[in-house]
């Protein structure tokens, strides 16, 4: 696979490291320097508990000060489950002839969308199968973007769409992104050559060259903000994680830019695979919690997003941990929000399964318990801080003081018209709590906006 140098990868993993290093890597990374590929090898080979729990306290450490206790809220909208590839661990394959397939109009998108709205979520994350042609993709697309845009419940719009699509040309990106995109998202699933071609058997996805292709893709068309990822479960996962921080050099070095985001989703069950259902390299919850801890060292300013497929206890974990973006109440189904939904329908039309069932509410109420600040905010997108702006303001620290009006204007918006009374007050509490840790002018501009938000106003930022 293009600039993934397997061989150096091999190189580096099962690496014997001393305490002494360890510490002085751990030490550099909580000066929020970023670590060369060894460093990150060193961390990724740490199997001795006291040590573990030192990576852990500097992950905890880079996490505070980079993105301070706010998590950024998204849920997914899945709009078709046609697809043309043959992915072999999902549910939409197209060999896979149980599942029965959907494909949303744009009514259909604008209407899931509402149901979205009335439940408080403001950031989508637009999923979809590939069709085989890549224009009648990207068509379809544009037009669910401007659904979603489109859609309103009481003056409540969403603020930004997310996708998560199969790669295009040049063109196509820049069709998508006058659409008004935020991120661009796509995960090369495996970066080990023989595995990808192993699972990927047929259709526009069996090439692992032209999937790397597709973030270089997104930059040339003036995409800033990538999300990539690989799919835990399919190959050796220090391998993978080393593999991806290879793919993130390349682009630092060609762009002078790496992705907004990671994901590292786990392979869930999905109807129809039977690899799902035993995959050859399961990671367990430990070694989990270590790759999210040496990502979050390794790149600090890069945002990491962690789906409904984790388990509320887990998820409860890291989000203290280094995640900072999450979803809550998914359906992976086309459809899936509507209010007669049924599990029979859910088993035969979605992706995979997931173990985090809890409503956006309870999701909220279990944040807020731990501290911590749920942000519906989409300012820096809005006001085009994006791709290398947004990094040039967020590495000094510029953006954490606006990042934190923004979200605490966003938290009361979300108590005000959608929270029941217990969580209310629980989000009021940590409001004032946070209120003094600000400077003065800020809490100047806050108590501005408070009162607009009393008197009804709604969706102002810095
Ligand atoms: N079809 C597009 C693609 O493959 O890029 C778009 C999104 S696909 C619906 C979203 C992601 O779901 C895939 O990139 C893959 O990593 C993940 N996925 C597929 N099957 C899965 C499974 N059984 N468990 C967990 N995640 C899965
Ligand atoms: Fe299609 Fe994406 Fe599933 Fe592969 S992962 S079968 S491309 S929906």
């Amino acid at each position: 696979m293009k600039h993934i140098d397997e061989v150096k990868i091999n190189s580096l993993l099962d690496l014997n490291v001393s305490e002494r290093e360890i510490n002085y890597i751990l030490k550099k990374s909580m000066l929020l320097k970023r670590l060369s590929l060894e460093e990150s090898a060193k961390l990724l080979s740490v199997k001795d508990i006291a040590l573990l729990k030192k990576v852990y306290n500097a992950s905890i450490y880079v996490k505070n000060r980079i993105y301070g206790k706010r998590i950024v809220m998204f849920v997914p909208l899945y709009i078709s489950n046609f697809c043309s590839n043959n992915c072999l661990y999902c549910g939409f394959a197209v060999n896979n002839k149980l599942t029965v397939r959907k494909k949303l109009s744009p009514q259909e998108v604008k209407k899931q969308t509402e149901i979205l709205l009335k439940r408080g979520h403001k950031r989508i994350l637009m999923v979809s199968g590939e069709m085989v042609s890549s224009q009648e993709n990207v068509n379809y697309y544009v037009d669910a973007i401007e659904a979603i845009y489109d859609a309103e419940y009481k003056g409540n719009k969403v603020k930004r769409v997310n996708i998560n699509v199969a790669s295009m040309s040049i063109e196509q990106f820049k069709r998508l992104k006058q659409s008004g995109i935020g991120t661009y998202q796509v995960f090369q699933e495996t970066y080990h050559d023989a595995t990808y071609r192993k699972f990927h058997v047929t259709g526009a996805k069996s090439d692992p060259d032209s999937r790397l292709d597709a973030i270089d893709n997104a930059f040339k068309a003036g995409i800033d903000d990538v999300g990539i990822g690989f799919l835990l479960g399919l190959y050796n996962y220090r391998f993978e994680t080393l593999a991806m921080l290879m793919h993130i050099e390349y682009l630092e070095k060609i762009y002078g830019l790496g992705p907004h985001t990671i994901s590292v989703p786990r392979v869930e069950l999905a109807p129809g695979s039977s690899y799902a259902a035993k995959p050859e390299y399961p990671v367990s919850d430990e070694d989990f919690k270590k790759l999210v801890a040496v990502l979050r060292l390794s790149v600090p300013y890069t945002g990491i997003i962690m789906s409904t497929r984790e388990t509320a206890c887990l998820r409860d974990v890291l989000v203290n941990l280094g995640v900072s973006q999450i979803s809550a109440e998914s359906r992976v189904t086309p459809g899936g929000y509507e209010e007669s939904f049924s599990c029979h329908n859910d088993k035969l039309e979605r992706q995979f399964s997931l173990n985090d069932q809890r409503t956006l509410n309870e999701v909220v109420k279990s944040l807020l318990s731990q501290g911590l600040i749920p942000s519906f905010c989409a300012a820096c997108y809005r006001k085009n801080r994006t791709g290398k702006r947004f990094m040039y303001l967020t590495k000094p620290g510029t953006i954490k003081h606006m990042c934190d009006i923004n979200a605490l204007v966003t938290l009361k918006e979300y108590l005000e018209d959608f929270a029941v009374p217990e969580i209310k007050e629980l989000g009021y509490n940590l409001i004032e709590e946070y209120k003094c840790k600000l400077d003065n002018v800020s809490i100047k501009v806050l108590d501005k906006f408070f009162k607009n938000i009393d008197s009804g106003i709604r969706d102002e930022y810095v």
